[in-house]
C-alpha cells in the first residue's frame, strides 16, 4: 500500500473499540488482571501488553505501532518531547569514556545536552561539519560509539550525505542516529538507508496543530533492547491524550505536508528572486548546493527554510522584518498549520555557508500569495530601507 493509504489505516483497532474510527483516549495507572498468572504473562512483554500505565495504554501502543510501521523499523518508543527522545537515545548508547560525533548544525538544545549533560557523564563530543561526510571515517576514534545526524540542519539547512555517513559508521561498528523531524517519514525514511535509530519531534508535523508535545524514536533490532531498558529505567512515559492528538494529526500528515511543500517552494522561489535577499536555504530549490542530494533521498520538502539577508543589513533589520510580518506568528517550534517567522541564531565550530542575518520561516497552510504579499511589504519596509542606509 502507498503512504497516503497507510496513514489512514495505521494505528487503528476498529474491532477492539466496537467500530469507533478513532481509538479513544484510554487513561490508566493500574490495570487489573484476573489472576497473578495473567499479570505475570503481561509483564513479560510490557511494550506489547497492557501492564501498567507508565508503559502505555491502548492509545499509546497504537501510536507506537503506527510510528514503527511508518519508518519501517523494528520497534518504536514514545517520549514526552523530541528532546527527551534524543537525550534518552544518546543516554542509552553512551557510557563514561565514550566519544560522540555530533553534526555541527544540530538543534541547539541537543548541542547544550552534549556540552553539559554528556560531558558530566564522562562522554566527549566532537562536532563535525555537515558537508564533511568524506572526512568522517578519519574522525572516528576507537572510543567513538555514535554518529548523530540531523539533515537538513537546524537554522542553516545543510543536507548530509547519509549513505556516506552510514558507510563510515558501518566500517567502524559505530551506531548511527538521525533527527528526521524536518522531513518526517513521509518525505524520508532513514532506516531504509541503514541508519540505526531515527528520531522525530512529533510536536511538529505529526501532531501538526501546535497543541501537543511528543517525541518518537524508531530503532532497528540491534538497538532496541538497550533503548527499551534505558527508557523503562528512567521512568519514561507519555500521555494518552497527546497520543490521541498525534494519531489524529497523522491521518492528514500527507495532505498537509504536500501543501506545506508546494507553498514553501513557491514562497522560497519568490524570495530568492528579491534584491533584498542574499540567499534562501532550502534544499528543494534548484539553486541549493544540496539539491542533487535532496532529490536522491527525499520525496519532498517540508515548510521550513531560512532566508538570509546581506550581512550589511544587520540583525536589527532582520528582527524588524520578522516583527512587521502580519501573517507570520513569532514563536519557537513549527509544524502546525500556521506560518511563523523567527530570527535564527546559531553556534558553530566550523565555518557556515550562512554569513548574514537569517530569519527562519515556517510556511503554513494559508494561501501562499497572501504570504508573499506580506513578505513583499516587510522586505521593502525593513530590509530595503536598511540597505539604503549602508
Ligand atoms: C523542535 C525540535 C526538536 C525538539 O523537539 P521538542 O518536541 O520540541 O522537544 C528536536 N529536533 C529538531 C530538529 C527540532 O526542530
Amino acid at each position: 500500500m502507498r503512504t497516503d493509504t497507510v496513514l489512514v489505516h495505521l494505528g487503528r483497532d476498529d474491532e477492539q473499540f466496537s467500530g469507533l474510527v478513532n481509538a479513544p483516549v484510554c487513561r490508566a495507572s493500574t490495570i487489573l488482571f484476573p489472576t497473578i498468572a495473567a499479570l505475570k504473562a503481561a509483564q513479560r512483554d510490557k511494550q506489547k501488553n497492557l501492564y501498567y500505565g507508565r508503559f502505555g495504554t491502548q492509545t499509546v501502543k497504537l501510536l507506537q505501532s503506527a510510528c514503527r510501521e511508518l519508518d519501517g523499523g523494528y520497534e518504536a518508543m514514545l517520549f514526552p518531547s523530541g528532546l527527551a527522545a534524543i537525550a534518552r537515545v544518546l543516554g542509552s548508547l553512551l557510557r563514561p569514556g565514550d566519544h560522540l560525533l555530533m553534526v555541527d548544525s544540530v538543534y541547539g538544545p541537543v548541542r547544550d545536552f552534549c556540552e553539559n549533560e554528556l560531558r558530566d557523564l564522562g562522554v566527549s563530543t566532537s562536532f563535525y561539519a555537515p558537508e564533511a561526510a568524506d572526512e568522517l571515517g578519519a574522525a572516528i576514534r576507537k572510543e567513538t560509539k555514535v554518529i548523530f545526524c540531523e539533515s537538513p540542519g537546524t537554522m542553516t539547512f545543510e543536507l548530509q550525505d547519509i549513505d556516506k555517513v552510514v558507510a563510515a559508521a558501518a566500517a567502524a561498528g559505530v551506531v548511527t542516529v538521525i533527527d528526521n523531524t524536518w522531513a518526517t517519514p513521509y518525505f524520508f525514511r532513514p532506516l531504509q538507508h541503514g541508519v540505526d535509530i531515527v528520531i522525530q519531534s512529533a510536536s511538529k508535523y505529526m501532531v501538526g496543530h501546535s497543541d501537543a508535545m511528543l517525541g518518537v524514536a524508531v530503532t532497528n533490532e540491534r538497538c532496541w533492547p538497550l533503548l527499551q531498558r534505558s527508557s523503562a529505567a528512567y521512568g519514561n512515559s507519555v500521555s494518552p491524550d497527546d497520543c490521541y492528538l498525534a494519531l489524529r494529526g497523522m491521518r492528514t500528515l500527507g495532505v498537509r505536508l504536500d501543501r506545506h511543500f508546494a507553498s514553501a517552494l513557491k514562497v522560497a522561489r519568490w524570495l530568492e528572486s528579491q534584491p533584498e535577499v542574499r540567499a534562501v536555504h532550502y534544499p528543494a530549490l534548484e539553486s541549493s548546493p544540496d539539491h542533487a542530494q535532496w532529490k536522491r533521498h527525499f520525496t519532498g520538502a517540508s515548510g521550513l527554510f531560512a532566508v538570509e539577508f546581506p550581512a550589511s543589513v544587520g540583525e536589527q533589520a532582520a528582527e524588524a522584518f520578522a516583527d512587521s510580518l502580519e501573517l507570520f506568528g513569532i514563536g519557537v517550534s513549527w509544524g502546525g498549520f500556521e506560518s511563523l517567522a523567527i530570527p535564527a541564531h546559531f553556534r558553530r565550530n566550523h565555518a557556515s555557508r550562512v554569513k548574514g542575518p537569517v530569519v527562519r520561516l515556517h510556511i503554513g497552510l494559508e494561501d501562499p500569495d497572501d504570504l508573499i504579499e506580506d513578505l513583499s511589504r516587510a522586505l521593502k519596509e525593513c530590509i530595503a530601507a536598511a540597505m539604503a542606509h549602508v
